[in-house]
């Protein structure tokens, strides 16, 4: 489809920009709402970012309602948050029902999975690799996208999923700099079942100044196991040559199976990432333009929810525009705005979150460390924070995805 193509009647032309998770849910949510949709994906195709992943049961969900096969995607883990000694601080504990139907709290899996159950939902046609989008004008009529082949084409809504270093969010709201968190992280994944490995288990422990963690994944029938090891760090420091020596040393203190999976793990599969993320946006959407993932909230992978706040994200906009008529702009406009009202609040939670424990845990300064990790150990304030508080997020997520199904 180009712009010279016409549409039927009430049907109207969406284009995404990028084929991360947010815009592969957006294209599928858009394309089930009766919308032609176009992903422009600058690379030749969809580039996982990153190998280890989790997914909560809200993705899930709305991946299910959008077509995706989701059986046997991941493992299903009971999550805890523990000290070094093997102390349980915090239990996520979802309802019963909830635990029935997912089969615990999230799934481990490794993200190549997910992009491709993701990519084979797509109708085909819409997805278009090795399309760089250089720019984009709007006005009453519509959007048009410019091309890096100097090529344009014209849609009547644009979806910014063009992760946290999105053209769509600067040419919409200017350019904002980046929050270094000062940490980073070593994730790897491996097949191999080293002693302490425990199938449906994910443990989350922290020590003094490292948080090393692991859990059960299954990734095409084959169970296995993915960990990673956080510390603080300069962020403008060069990265470690050996990033396998690396995570092993900061794994080195914690209890098995954590240095045994870091054994265990080919050195090709030993990712680092140095965390960021940008101030909360008070709004996404501006006329026939919004925002969806890391374009709106790039979030650090403390919360274990980027992925899967960019899956809700698409899920609800494409719901968003069901019944509109895209040739009108004030409908268009409205139904962006109604879509990213309840989503702002839950996202910048999540931000918050997940930068507010970074700070907590790793750069909390040496003489309050042990104040800190008796408050962790002996009173309620980690299951408060972490173990009641998410499964209550969760909840209520999933009430506003089966409202919208
Ligand atoms: C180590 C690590 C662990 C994580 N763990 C989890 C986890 O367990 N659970 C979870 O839910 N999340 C996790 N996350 C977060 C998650 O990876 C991100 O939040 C998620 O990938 C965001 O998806 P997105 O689609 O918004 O953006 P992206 O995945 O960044 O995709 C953006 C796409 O847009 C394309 N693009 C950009 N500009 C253009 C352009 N001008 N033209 C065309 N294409 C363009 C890019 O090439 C890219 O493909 C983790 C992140 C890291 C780093």
């Amino acid at each position: 489809m180009n712009h010279q193509e016409a549409t039927p009647p009430g049907v109207g032309r969406v284009a995404v920009i990028g084929s991360g998770p947010a815009g592969m849910a957006a294209a599928l949510s858009a394309a089930q709402a009766g919308h032609h949709v176009r992903v422009f994906e600058r690379y030749r195709e969809a580039r996982p970012a990153g190998n280890i992943l989790n997914l909560w049961p809200p993705p899930l969900k709305a991946l299910r309602a959008m077509g995706v096969d989701t059986d046997d995607l991941g493992a299903p883990c009971h999550v805890q948050f523990r000290n070094l000694r093997g102390k349980v601080r915090a239990d996520v504990k979802l309802s019963p029902e909830v635990q029935a139907e997912y089969h615990g709290s999230f799934i481990g899996l490794i993200r190549p999975d997910l992009y491709e159950r993701m990519l084979a939902a797509v109708p085909p046609g819409v997805m278009q690799f090795g399309r760089n989008v250089e720019t984009f004008t709007q006005d009453a009529a519509g959007v048009t996208l410019h091309f890096d082949d100097a090529s344009q084409e014209q849609y009547d809504v644009l979806i910014g999923a063009d992760g946290i270093d999105s053209l769509v969010r600067r040419t919409l709201w200017g350019d904002a700099p980046k929050r270094d968190h000062r940490l980073h992280i070593f994730g790897g994944y491996t097949f191999d079942s080293p002693t302490g490995a425990v199938p449906g288990q994910a443990v989350l422990t922290h020590s003094r100044t490292v948080q090393g963690s692991w859990t059960a994944i299954r990734s095409k029938g084959r169970d296995g196991y993915q960990w990673w090891v956080l510390e603080a760090v300069d962020p403008d420091a060069p990265a470690p040559e050996d990033l396998p020596a690396a995570a092993t040393r900061l794994g080195a203190e914690f209890p098995a199976p954590l240095p045994g999976l870091i054994a265990g793990t080919d050195p090709a599969h030993v990712q680092r990432w140095v965390l960021r993320d940008r101030p909360a946006l008070s709004q996404w959407s501006q006329g026939r333009v919004t925002l969806v993932g890391d374009a709106a909230h790039p979030t650090s992978p403390y919360a274990a929810y980027g992925a899967g706040m960019a899956i809700e994200d698409g899920f609800f906009v494409g719901r968003a525009l069901r019944g509109v008529d895209l040739a009108d702009g004030a409908a268009v406009a409205a139904a962006l705005r109604g879509y990213e009202e309840p989503r702002k609040p839950h996202t910048a939670q999540q931000v918050k979150l997940a930068y507010l424990n970074g700070k907590i845990f790793h750069h909390t300064p040496a003489l309050l460390r042990p104040l800190r990790d008796f408050v962790m150990d002996r009173t309620p304030f980690l299951q408060k924070v972490v173990g009641d508080a998410s499964p209550g997020e969760i909840m209520k997520q999933l009430a506003l995805i089966e409202a919208q199904i």
